[in-house]
């Protein structure tokens, strides 16, 4: 409640010396699983307010003259007190390595009392997904999807990994049609090629794997083969074939693959569109999609065997068109108004005395359109389970369908 936001502003002042001579905290915006985020106007300085926000072709600048919204508000990170030195440190490093990418959140300054760390962002008014994932058109997706590989392929310019891509991090705003990458909490350096082990190091296209040896009898009870540690770090439903299946070789391709569960959110108009327990359930939920033959070759790619006795899961995958055509056609507003249209063409044909007898061509199904059928070729590209075919951000930009996007 907006008692609750108030009280703990309070206690932010009163724990954080200082900060009142800095800063007007008047929000409360996010809250996530390592911090707490704060909307505030920075007393003193506004300088970076101009620099990055006040852009020549933000289409709002004139009218906006002398909106509140020309203050210099800021976005203040508080990460928890519980986060390690290593992880707060982590995340400001590379946020000051990512400066100078107009859709990637630059930081002004960080500071520290006590235990305390504060990371300061400029402020970023954005629309919430759950508002505009089902009603943006093919364009407006590709002006996302253009701004996000932009981001992403400046990131991974630099050698880091997200691991973190979802709505909730990649902050957007409608009006202006303007995207920004958040959140490195969860970012690392790509590990250096020497020190990789994995066995999907050494593949070779058109190669056959060679299958590591089943357990025999099934899942082992006491299984005395030596455990697989990786980075798992990210969000259910977001995570790579291989980050589930705990590569240990991990490369900036996760990003790219939780890109495509963004766009396939967009496309099939359902957020989340994977929703597990747990990175078995999540495998489970792949091989549903993707096929069993599939999933198995990318277990055997890292080394290691995927084995199912679900008898829902079919070897070959799903086709994507279909998939989406499936979900379109159970959307409820498009279901509603393909019925709607039905009901009229039935009042038509009986008015002008036709009958109705024709009712194989009232297909129920949604027809996809070429739009909507270029980019599920877009997204078949990046939920690719192989990250060694699957697109980069830098193949993406340049993707038919993104290429010629005007921002
Ligand atoms: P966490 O690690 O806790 O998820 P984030 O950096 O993702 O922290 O921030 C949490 C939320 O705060 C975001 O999802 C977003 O709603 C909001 N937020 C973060 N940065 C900004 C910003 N620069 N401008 C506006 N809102 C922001
Ligand atoms: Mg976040």
């Amino acid at each position: 409640t907006v008692e609750d936001v108030r009280r703990e502003i309070q206690e932010f002042y009163r724990s954080f010396a200082g900060l009142s001579d800095e800063f007007e905290v008047i929000d409360k915006i996010g809250e996530g699983t390592f911090s707490s985020v704060y909307k505030a106007v920075d007393l003193h300085n506004s300088r970076y307010f101009n620099d990055y926000w006040d852009l020549p072709n933000e289409s709002s600048a004139s009218e906006s003259k002398d909106t509140p919204e020309k203050k210099p508000y800021v976005a203040i990170k508080r990460i928890y007190v519980t986060s390690s030195p290593w992880r707060i440190l982590n995340e400001l490093k590379i946020l000051s390595m990512l400066k100078g990418c107009t859709t990637i959140a630059p930081l002004i300054t960080a500071m520290r009392h006590k235990d305390q760390v504060l990371a300061v962002l400029p402020y970023f008014s954005h629309t919430d997904f759950r508002e505009f994932y089902q009603t943006a058109s093919i364009p407006d997706i590709q002006v996302y999807f253009r701004q996000l590989f932009d981001a992403l392929s400046f990131v991974h310019a630099h050698h880091i990994i997200h691991r973190d891509i979802k709505p909730q991090n990649f902050l957007y705003n409608v009006h202006t049609r303007r995207g920004l990458l958040v959140d490195f909490g969860l970012a690392e350096t790509e590990p250096e090629r020497t020190t990789r082990k994995c066995a999907c190091r050494t593949w070779v296209p058109g190669v056959q794997l060679k299958r590591p040896p089943k357990p025999l009898g099934g899942h082992p009870k006491n299984d005395s083969r030596p455990g697989r540690r990786s980075n798992r770090a990210g969000t259910r439903g977001f995570r790579a074939p291989e980050v589930l299946l705990k590569c240990p070789d991990q490369s900036t391709k996760i990003d790219t693959w939780s890109a495509g569960v963004l766009l396939l959110c967009f496309l099939s108009k359902r957020f989340p569109f994977f929703n597990s327990n747990d990175d078995i359930e999540a495998l489970v939920e792949l091989a549903t999609v993707f096929g069993r033959r599939k999933l198995e070759e990318c277990a055997a790619l890292h080394g290691v065997v995927f084995e199912t006795t679900i008898p829902t899961i079919k070897d070959a995958p799903v086709q994507l068109e279909k998939l989406i055509e499936w979900c379109l056609a159970a959307y409820k507003p498009h279901a509603a108004l393909a019925h709607e249209a039905r009901r009229q063409r039935f009042l038509r044909r009986s008015m002008q005395g036709t009958g109705t007898s024709s009712g194989a061509s009232d297909r129920a199904n949604y027809a996809l359109t070429d739009d909507e059928l270029r980019a599920i070729r877009f997204l078949s590209a990046l939920l690719d389970v192989n990250p060694h075919t699957r697109l980069s951000a830098q193949q993406a930009q340049r993707h038919q369908f993104l290429r010629a996007v005007e921002l």
